[in-house]
C-alpha cells in the first residue's frame, strides 16, 4: 500500500467489508479520508494514482479508515462537510448536515424573493441552513439559535470564515427572542422516536442525541415549535419545518390545529415526506397580508 491507488483499493474494500450501511459511500469515503491527509482533491488523486505516500501519511490514513469503518461520519474526520454551496466545519457538536435538508433551503428561497426579510433558523447546529439562506438573500437579516453553546460557536465560526452574517442567539427554541417576530421561521430540529432502532446504526451514532431525539413519537420539539412560532411571526409569514419520512400527517395536523394556512408538506429527492410548511394568518386584518408588504 504504497501509492495513492493502493490506499485506495485498501480503503474502499476496507470500509466495504465493515458494515452494509458503508458499501454505498465506500469508494467516495476512501477518496475523502486520503485526498484530506495529503491535502488534496479527488481530482488529483485521480491523477496521480501511482503518486507515493509516506509511511506516516499511510498510517493516519489507516487510522482514519478504522475510524469511518467504525461508523464515525467522515465530516467528522475531516471537519468538513458540504452543504448547499458551502464547504462548513463541523464537529461533534453539531449533526452533520445533509443533503435532505437542502430542500428546506430551496422551499424557504421560493417563498420570498430579494427583499430585506427578517429569518429565524432555530437550532442552527453547524449554520447549515441559516448560512445558505443569508449567502442566498444577502438582504435578509438571519439569526441562528442553539441550545447547546458549543454547536452555536461553530455556526459562528463558520459565519465568520465564509463572511456570511448571522444573528447568534443562544437559546432553547424560542425563549430567548422575546418579543422579535419574523417573516420566516425555519427549523430542522429533532424529530427522531426516542426508542428508534436506527439510533444504533452506524448512520447516526455517532451524531449528538440531542441533535436527534424528540420524545417518544419523535414530536416533542416540533409540537412546541409549531404552539409558539405565532407569537414571533408576522401576519402572513411562514413556518417551514424538516421532519421525519412518516411524519407528514402529524406535522400537518399540528400546523392547521393551530391555525395556520396553505398547510403542505413537500418530498425530498426519495420521495420520501420531509418538509411541512404553513402560513400564519396572512389575511386578518381585512387582507392585508403584513409579511408580503
Ligand atoms: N440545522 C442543522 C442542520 O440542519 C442542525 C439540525 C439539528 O441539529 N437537528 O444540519
Amino acid at each position: 500500500m504504497e501509492t495513492v491507488a493502493a490506499c485506495l483499493q485498501w480503503g474502499e474494500l476496507t470500509l466495504a467489508q465493515a458494515a452494509p450501511e458503508l458499501l454505498a459511500s465506500c469508494k467516495v469515503d476512501s477518496q475523502w479520508l486520503l485526498a484530506h491527509v495529503l491535502q488534496r482533491n479527488s481530482a488529483w488523486l485521480r491523477a496521480w494514482p501511482d503518486q507515493a505516500v509516506s509511511d506516516e501519511q499511510r498510517l493516519r490514513y489507516q487510522q482514519l479508515v478504522g475510524r469511518r469503518a467504525a461508523g464515525e461520519p467522515v465530516a467528522y474526520l475531516t471537519g468538513q462537510q458540504g452543504f448547499w454551496s458551502l464547504d462548513l466545519c463541523v464537529t461533534e457538536d453539531t449533526l452533520v448536515p445533509r443533503p435532505d435538508t437542502e430542500l428546506l433551503v430551496e422551499q424557504a428561497l421560493l417563498l420570498f424573493g430579494a427583499e430585506p426579510r427578517s429569518v429565524v433558523d432555530l437550532g442552527t447546529g453547524s449554520g447549515a441552513i441559516a448560512l445558505a439562506l443569508a449567502h442566498e438573500r444577502p438582504a435578509w437579516s438571519v439569526t441562528a439559535t442553539d441550545i447547546h453553546g458549543p454547536a452555536l460557536a461553530v455556526a459562528g465560526r463558520n459565519s465568520q470564515q465564509l463572511a456570511i452574517p448571522l444573528q447568534l442567539v443562544e437559546s432553547a427554541w424560542f425563549e430567548n427572542l422575546p418579543g422579535q417576530r419574523f417573516h420566516l421561521i425555519v427549523s430542522n430540529p429533532p424529530y427522531i422516536e426516542a426508542e428508534d432502532e436506527h439510533l444504533q446504526g452506524v448512520g447516526v451514532r455517532y451524531e449528538p442525541l440531542r441533535a436527534l431525539v424528540s420524545g417518544v413519537d419523535g414530536l416533542d420539539d416540533i409540537r412546541q415549535i409549531v404552539a409558539q412560532a405565532p407569537d414571533h411571526l408576522y401576519a402572513g409569514g411562514w413556518l417551514l419545518l424538516e421532519h421525519g419520512y412518516n411524519q407528514g400527517d402529524a406535522v400537518r395536523t399540528l400546523l392547521l390545529a393551530r391555525g395556520f394556512d396553505k398547510v403542505r408538506t413537500v418530498q425530498d429527492l426519495g420521495d420520501n415526506d420531509r418538509v411541512t410548511l404553513g402560513q400564519w394568518r396572512a389575511h386578518t386584518n381585512g387582507g392585508q397580508t403584513h409579511a408580503d408588504g
